[in-house]
């Protein structure tokens, strides 16, 4: 694993898939309590994939995205980051991973209170031995991706709901991520807010960011390419799809 500094290099030709999951497993409790979060579960995502995972409130969600944020561990099965494999490393291998490819975005925008906008952003720095002055043109050049170039010196408190979240997606982005986790991100927010952070994330993935986001909105799910769904810790559908702010489709013109 390379630390610390700029973005990380796009893999070369032939670069492992950002997430490579294989049978993972996640097992509760045990006797009678036993509770089989996951079943079985396999996925590949491939570099600037977006995804929606879905399913119904118990299906699985929270605990697979505990685990691809390397948060929990597997029962049994294994789990692969950029090729490397999560179950070989210890703790502070693992803190590293995490904060180095991992970025990321809860339902309830998790800022530190009583710290700027900015400094909420430099966070995730402060860990990789990266300059003062570059953690702040960085902290900068993400809260200006997220529109909020004019809002660096406000405290969470002084900010909408809406704009504290894209505070939490500056923050999520600002390692350069290979991965973008966001889980239930619009679940606050109103419908202004929430079309703000989507479009966000929609220029993220144009952008070529790789992208989970785990929803159980219909319409916020129709942002992504891909959508799977989970039902009692397996998944029963894995599909693609034109995502719904992806350019017009073209059209024939041929007939009349
Ligand atoms: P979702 O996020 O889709 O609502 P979860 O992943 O939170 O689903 O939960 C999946 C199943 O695992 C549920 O039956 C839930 O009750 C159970 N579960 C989740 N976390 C724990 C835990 N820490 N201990 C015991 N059971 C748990
Ligand atoms: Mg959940």
């Amino acid at each position: 694993m390379t630390l610390p500094g700029g973005p990380l290099p796009d893999g070369p030709a032939g670069a492992p898939p950002v997430l490579d999951v294989r049978q993972v497993t996640k097992v509760y409790g045990d006797g009678d309590a036993t509770v089989h979060a996951l079943r079985g579960v396999s996925l590949i995502l491939e570099r600037g994939d977006y995804v929606a995972i879905m399913g119904a409130s118990g299906s699985g969600k929270s605990t697979l995205m505990n685990i691809l944020g390397c948060l929990d561990v597997p029962s049994a099965g294994s789990y692969l980051v950029d090729g490397t494999d999560v179950g070989s490393l210890d703790d502070r291998q693992l803190a590293v991973l995490r904060n180095r490819k991992i970025g990321f975005v809860f339902q309830s925008f998790n800022l530190i209170p009583r710290m700027s906008a900015l400094a909420n952003v430099e966070l995730p720095l402060a860990y990789g031995g990266v300059s003062a002055s570059t953690r702040r043109e960085r902290a900068l050049a993400a809260l200006d991706q997220v529109g909020l170039a004019d809002r660096t010196h406000h405290d969470p408190n002084e900010l909408s709901g809406g704009q504290q979240q894209r505070v939490a997606v500056a923050r999520a982005l600002v390692t350069a991520p290979s991965l973008l986790l966001a889980d239930e991100p619009t679940g606050n927010l109103d419908t202004k807010s929430t079309a703000d952070v989507l479009q966000i994330l929609d220029r993220l993935s144009d952008m070529g960011r790789t992208i989970v986001l785990i929803t159980h909105e219909d319409d916020v799910a129709l942002h992504a390419k891909r959508v799977i769904r989970l039902v009692d810790g397996l998944i029963v559908e894995d599909r693609r799809q034109a995502p719904v702010d992806g350019p017009p489709p073209r059209l024939s013109r041929v007939g009349p």
